[in-house]
This record gives C-alpha cells, structure tokens and sequence, in this order.
C-alpha cells in the first residue's frame, strides 16, 4: 500500500465507467399519457359525429361512442332521434347475439346487490355484461328508486361491464322503447348479457317482459305477495323466482318460501316456452345461488332455442314493440296537431250540452 486513497470524487477527464456519477443511456420514456385514454378524449370533445362514425365505434365496442349513442337515442330532439336512427340501422344485422335477461322485485328486494354479485360473477366466466334499467318513478320524481349512485359500485368500475341509468323523461312506453334500443346498442357493441332491471311496483314489468328472453323475479321470504306488491300475472310471466337473502337466520324461511312458491307455480298454465318455471334460493349478499341461476338461464336457452320459442318469442316481441310505437305514434301526432286542445274543448263541450252526438264529434275530430 503506499498510502493513497481512491479519489471517491473523479473528475472530468477521469474513465466515467469507475464512478456512478454519470448518466446512463436509458429506455425510450413511455408517452405521458395512455394513447386510449388521449383517443377517448379526443372523442368525447367532438361533439359532430357522422351515423357511420358512431356505428362504427358502436361496433368496435368503443364505449365514448355506445354512450353517445344511447343519449340519441335517449334525446326528445328530432335531430338527434333522427340521427339515431341512421345509427340504429347500421348496427341492426349485428344485433341479437346476447341473452337478455329482465329482473324484476320491489325496492329493497336486494336487485342492486344481486346484480353486482351476478354481473361479477358473469364477468368472471369472461362474459361482458350490459345492465340497463326501466325506473318508472324517476318520470315522475326526479329521485328514482334505481337511479342511486352509490349501486353497483364494484360491478361499475370493472372492466368489461357497461351500467346506464333508466332514461330519465317520456311515457313509460316511450322510456321502454328507449331502453329496447339502448339493448340493441349493446349487443352491437358485443356484450353478451344484457341485464334490464326494472322495479316491480308498476307496469314497468310488463314493458321488460316484453323485450327480454328471461325474466327473473326477485323475492323476500315471510312477506305475503300483497305486501311485495306482486300481482299475479307478474308471477306468471317469470321464468325464474329466486327467494333472496336466503342467508343467516333469514336461510329457513327462504327455504319454505321457495317450496310454497315451487307449488304455486305448478298451478300456472303450462307456458308457451315449454320450459316449466323454477322457484331457487339466492344470497346477492355472499353470492348463494348466482351459479345455480346462470345454468338454469343457460339450460332455458338451450331448452327454447332447440323447440323454436326462443326466436318465435323474438319476433313476436318485434311485432309486439311495432304496434305498440305505431300506437304512440299516431297519439302524439293527433294530439301534436296545431290547436287541437281548443277543437277537443269544443267538441266536447258540443256533447256535453247536448247539441251534438258523441260519435258525431269524434268522428269530426279524427277526420281531421
Ligand atoms: P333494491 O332496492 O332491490 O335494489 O335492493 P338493494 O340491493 O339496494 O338492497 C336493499 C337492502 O337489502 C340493502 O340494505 C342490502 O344490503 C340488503 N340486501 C341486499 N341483498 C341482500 C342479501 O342477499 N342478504 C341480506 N341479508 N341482505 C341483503
């Protein structure tokens, strides 16, 4: 040794691969921001889209572009109805290719919760899942039953799953066509269960009935059907009652709801599906019975696809949608007409007082 230390400090001049104090060539930096995310950006600041532009991004399962869709076709302006219609005969021939599902139960039934747990479950066997709701009380209050922000929590922020609120205005025939519409979107977007939830306090049932291939009651043991305000004709139209919140203490009596709904069931008239509705126990709360209800769906599907009522309850669904838009159609034409109110009062107060025959009247009116 002869005594001198390492300089720890070199200088310049001095070889740099002895020291760490030097800059190492590095990787290419990654761009500052996600390309997806700069696209969806992009995107969500156009404001004008082409028909073909938005069909096309339905199609490519761009969700910027399915939400754009739907809000045309949620809008009451004629320009935007008119645009999603362009859209929605685009996507058309690629529409049908999902099971579609109605879920139905009075609030607090536990719909919320069991959609979740469903819908990561589903998620899970790597399927994409849409859910899309008919609240007809948020018509009517601003404050809907279904429209609480804090549902879904989980199942919303997964990836592969898209949740839209019930549309928010119109007559509930209106607001299902909307929702039907909203179905066909998805599916061109290529989920392959399409949720529809609706609250069971109306005739909101009948109108998810109607455009779903399976629909699923939501029950509650120990509360009569008159306290969950279930008519019978609800139940008659399910192809499926599941008794929730069969956990805890709660388990047994879910049990003995399920034999006596197992038993009114057998009294319904064989249904045209030729699939004979079941009565199960579920648990949206830790998730009992999630596996049971997606076999029967699928055994459901396989049952109508194969005797033929799956298609036919298709179309004759399609027929159905058709007369009922017509109907609506020619109402708010008729009413729409200019100073139709004040022709109506006069009219009517024509037959009230006498002067003139009602059919005469209506007759006068509908002539135009
Ligand atoms: P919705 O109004 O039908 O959507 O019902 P929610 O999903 O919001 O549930 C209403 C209440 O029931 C909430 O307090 C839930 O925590 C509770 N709940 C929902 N599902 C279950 C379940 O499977 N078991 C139990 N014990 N409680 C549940």
């Amino acid at each position: 040794m002869n005594g001198e230390q390492p300089n720890p400090h070199p200088t310049k001049g001095e070889n740099p691969s002895d020291t760490a104090l030097h800059v190492m060539p590095g990787v290419e930096g990654a761009p500052s921001v996600n390309p997806y995310i700069l696209k969806q950006r992009e995107l969500t600041k156009k404001s004008k889209f082409s028909p073909e532009e938005i069909a096309k991004g339905v199609l490519d399962g761009n969700r910027t572009l399915l939400s754009k869709a739907i809000t045309l076709v949620e809008s009451n302006r004629e320009d935007h109805s008119e645009l999603a219609q362009m859209v929605l005969e685009k996507i058309l021939p690629r529409t049908g290719n999902s099971i579609r599902v109605g879920i139905t139960g009075v609030p607090g039934v536990g719909k919320s919760t069991f959609i979740e747990s469903f819908g990561l479950y589903l998620l899970e066997k790597g399927k994409r899942v849409a859910v899309l709701a008919i609240d007809p009380t948020s018509q009517k209050t601003h404050g809907s039953i279904l429209g609480d922000k804090t549902r879904m929590e989980n199942l919303s922020r997964a990836e592969g799953c898209f949740i839209r609120p019930s549309p928010s205005s119109g007559s509930l025939g209106g607001v299902a066509r909307k929702t039907r519409e909203s179905m066909y979107l998805c599916e061109a977007a290529g989920f392959d269960v399409i949720i529809i939830e609706t609250v069971g306090v109306g005739q909101s049932e009948t109108q998810v009935h109607s455009m779903v291939d399976f629909f699923l009651l939501l029950m509650l043991a120990g509360a009569g059907d008159e306290l969950q305000g279930i008519k019978r004709g609800i139940m008659e139209m399910a192809d499926l009652i599941a008794i929730n919140k069969a956990d805890g203490k709660n388990e047994p009596y879910a049990i003995r709801a399920k034999a006596e709904y197992e038993s009114a069931l057998y009294l319904f008239p064989p249904p045209k599906s030729k699939w004979f509705p079941r009565a199960i126990t579920c648990s949206g709360l830790d998730g009992k019975g999630t596996d049971e209800i997606w076999k029967l769906i699928l055994d459901y599907s396989e049952t109508t696809k194969t005797n033929g009522h799956f298609e036919q309850n298709r179309k004759d669904q399609s027929r159905l949608w058709f007369r009922e838009t017509l109907k609506e159609a020619v109402i708010d034409k008729f009413y729409g007409e200019k100073g139709m109110e004040k022709t109506i009062q006069m009219a009517e107060e024509n037959v009230v007082s006498g002067k003139s025959s009602l059919l005469k009247e209506i007759k006068k009116l509908v002539a135009g």
